[in-house]
């Protein structure tokens, strides 16, 4: 057990995490940032939408953010974090390999993991002509032939949405009926769509092409879809009875209800990108370190708002 008392352990070394740690160190505090290294964008290898880093190379903005960190109390682990309770006055915070650690706050910013549906091929093909983003990665294979699969999470919304980048976009329903609302959607957007299972998904060499369970195919330039999320909450389990942080989550400053839990970045009621994960991982840091000048001063700041009804 690592004996010191940290100011705070942040878990995930994504955007969020980084950013509440650039913070919360420029602002003194003595941070433990752990991170396991399997953030769900690698896939895709860059990232687009970020000021003056657009189309950067992810690890190596992450080991940029990394040495800048270098200048301040910010140490790094690069471990799994099991599990994660309070206690008294502090948190304990456990790893796979490094031991146990202590800190007066953690903010927990390990993000979702993708839910890729069960289609055969779409492992392969994901963050490489299968994308969930329009505003991510649409840029890069504009005018170019969209499919956008709603076989599994509906994704009329995101067809339309489509139109900007391409007027060839076609909707895969799957083996689903589709109700009304989403075929007057798909109708007033212009999107044609074409019915029947869909047997897989095999690269192409202009994108992605879809093997249909009737026999026939076709080649898109991507293939874009809505996918089900889930939360990475499994070691707070044993402390919150819920993995759904959304719920737990008081204010727009990550505070939760539970006493010296804060939560940023994809997690919580956050919108999922890299900017905003990374302004949420520096609202979060901000109001760590409010609190703990209110718990080392009494009375010297002014109590933070009350807590906001789950939306
Ligand atoms: C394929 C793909 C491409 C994307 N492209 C873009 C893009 O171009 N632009 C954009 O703005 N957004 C993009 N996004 C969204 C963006 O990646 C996320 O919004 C952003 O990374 C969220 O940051 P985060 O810090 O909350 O979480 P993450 O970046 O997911 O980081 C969480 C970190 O926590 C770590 N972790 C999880 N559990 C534990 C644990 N138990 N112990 C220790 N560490 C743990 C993980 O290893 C990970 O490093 C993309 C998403 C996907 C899936």
């Amino acid at each position: 057990m690592d004996t010191q008392l940290y100011d705070t352990v942040i878990v995930g070394g994504g955007p969020a995490g980084l950013n509440g740690a650039l913070y919360l160190g420029r602002s003194r505090r003595r941070v433990l940032l752990i991170d396991s290294g399997d953030a769900r964008n690698m896939a895709a290898g860059v990232m687009h939408n970020v000021l003056t880093n657009d189309g950067v190379d992810i690890a190596d903005f992450r080991a940029r953010s990394r040495a800048q960190l270098g200048a301040y109390d910010v140490t790094f682990r690069d471990d799994e974090v099991v599990s994660a309770h309070g206690e008294d006055d502090h948190v304990v915070v456990t790893t796979k390999e490094s031991g146990t650690f202590r800190a007066r706050t953690l903010l927990y910013a390990a993000g979702v993991r993708s839910v890729l549906p069960p289609v055969p091929g779409i492992a392969d093909l994901w963050g490489k002509s299968v994308f969930e983003c329009p505003y991510c990665h649409a840029w890069e294979v504009r005018e170019r032939p969209f499919a956008v699969y709603g076989g599994t999470v509906p994704s009329e919304c995101l067809a339309s949405t489509l139109t900007v980048w391409s007027d060839d976009i076609t909707y895969l329903p799957g083996r689903r009926e589709l109700p009304r609302d989403e075929r007057d959607l798909l109708a007033a957007a212009g999107v044609p769509v074409r019915a029947g299972g869909v047997a897989g998904l095999e690269p192409h060499p202009d994108g992605v092409r879809v093997a249909f369970e009737d026999g026939g195919g076709a080649q898109y330039g991507a293939l874009f879809l809505h996918l089900d999320l889930e939360p990475r909450t499994e070691p707070l389990r044993p402390w919150i009875d819920t993995p759904d942080l959304e719920s737990v989550q008081t204010d727009d400053r990550g505070r939760t209800s539970v006493p010296r839990l804060y939560v940023a970045g994809d997690l919580g009621r956050n919108m999922q990108q890299a900017a905003m994960a990374a302004a949420s991982g520096g609202l979060a840091a901000m109001a760590v370190n409010a609190d703990l000048i209110r718990e080392d001063r009494p009375g010297s700041l002014p109590a933070p708002p009350p807590p906001a009804a789950p939306r």
